[in-house]
């Protein structure tokens, strides 16, 4: 078992408000062994003199889509399961560059690439899988044209093609059990549920509900059975009330929430997932990656509560987790996140969301996100203090000189 021992550095371990001076910290095998104020002494570790940069923990997305490799969804109709797959390793290689060690995929990614990365076939982030998400007919996640007349069960198969991985149409209390154990079958992680209208759909109206109270109520009655949750796309305060009054315990976005809104998710311990940088970058580039009108009209109408959203969960006490949801050639702006935030946010508070927030949101309090003791081997060192500069995380990694995951050494140019 291969251990490394950390010295010289300035610890940014986000439970504390500020950098530390004058620590060591010990990784084996996969963990993090040990962290002191006191010299560490071992005989067989690795020394790695970090010259005083800051050493973090990795950082988790928690809204991430590996599959979605085009802007415009209706395009993966065109790409095959092979080249979605080989996009999807680019995305994440890429994500691990950017420091991202542990990412939540929001619908698409199947637990076939989490295997992938968990037996090192393939660089990338730790995954969190939400399988395929279940919405209704005429739903976020639809994939039929209105030109087609079949029903959703009644379409030839969507399986030869990259739309395979964006939905799981059910409608009815019988069909969303039976499609949500399907999916926990496929072994997912957690339960995506379509609750109201999407930027990248089409037909379905922003403020449109979906699914039924009773298709919810199912949804997280068999996902809690099968010790996993339910986390939903929502963007308006009515679909937010929806899901919590259902048990349900991630809202996914959520740009347009309200104070009543925002009040009840903090009485029942969910959690908010913003993803701000994915509206400035659709604002900014999606046409020219083939999303049409009538879906920049729907991201228009969301682009500006993203801040405001962000200050009405800080007052009621909801915690938000970091996240991007950019799709294909977007993604790259991934890091852009941190310095849309510091609009509103004090930097420590941002670096908690991709850290300690997503940790809790994943299950994975004190594994995860953390310096301590006895968590993975998740490392990050930076040319800098981060809390001075976000500026360190852009650039797609060009500030980390080194980058640990489950205690190896993914990148080091120290
Ligand atoms: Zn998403």
């Amino acid at each position: 078992m291969s251990a490394y021992l950390f010295k010289n550095f300035q610890m940014l371990e986000p439970s504390m408000d500020e950098v530390r001076d004058g620590y060591q910290l010990i990784t084996e095998g996969g963990l993090i062994k040990e962290v002191s104020d006191k010299p560490i002494s071992s005989a067989s570790a690795t020394v790695i003199d970090c010259g005083g940069k800051t050493l973090m923990p990795g950082l988790i997305d928690s809204h991430v889509h590996v599959y979605l490799s085009e802007v415009s969804i209706p395009t993966l109709e065109k790409v095959p399961l092979t080249l979605m797959t080989a996009r999807g390793a680019k995305q994440m290689k890429a994500m691990l560059d950017r420091g991202f060690t542990t990412v939540r995929d929001t619908g698409g990614a199947d637990w076939g690439i989490k295997q992938a990365v968990a037996e090192g076939a393939l660089p990338g982030p730790r995954l969190y899988i939400a399988g395929r998400p279940v919405g209704p007919s005429g739903g976020h996640s639809d994939p039929r044209r209105r030109t087609d007349s079949k029903t959703y069960s009644g379409m030839s198969c969507f399986c030869c093609n990259a739309m395979a991985f964006t939905h799981n149409v059910a409608d009815g209390v019988d069909n969303v059990r039976r499609a949500v154990r399907e999916e926990m079958r496929q072994g997912v992680d957690h339960i995506k549920l379509m609750m109201s209208g999407g930027v990248a759909s089409p037909y379905d109206p922003l403020d449109s509900l979906q699914l039924s109270p009773e298709e919810v109520t199912v949804a997280v009655q068999e996902a809690e059975s099968f010790g996993r949750y339910v986390t939903a796309h929502a963007y308006t305060p009515e679909a937010i009330t929806r899901a919590a009054q259902c048990g349900v315990r991630g809202i996914e976005h959520g740009n347009l929430i309200d104070e009543p809104a925002a009040r009840l998710m903090a009485e029942k311990g969910m959690f908010l997932t913003a993803n701000l940088v994915a509206y400035y970058a659709m604002r900014e580039r999606a046409a020219q990656f083939g999303m049409n009108a009538d879906m920049l009209a729907k991201n228009e109408l969301v682009i500006d509560g993203g801040l405001r959203s962000l200050e009405i969960c800080k007052r009621a006490g909801v915690p938000v987790a970091y996240g991007s949801d950019l799709l294909g050639q977007l993604q790259v702006d991934q890091s852009r996140e941190f310095l849309i935030r510091s609009e509103v946010m004090p930097h420590i508070e941002i670096i908690r969301s991709a850290t300690l927030i997503g940790a809790r949101l994943l299950r994975m309090e004190g594994k995860l996100g953390t310096l301590k003791a006895g968590a993975f081997a998740d490392l990050l060192l930076i040319s800098g203090n981060p809390l001075k500069n976000l500026g360190l995380f852009q650039d797609q990694g060009a500030h980390m000189p080194l980058i640990m995951q489950d205690g190896k050494l993914y990148k080091h140019a120290l």
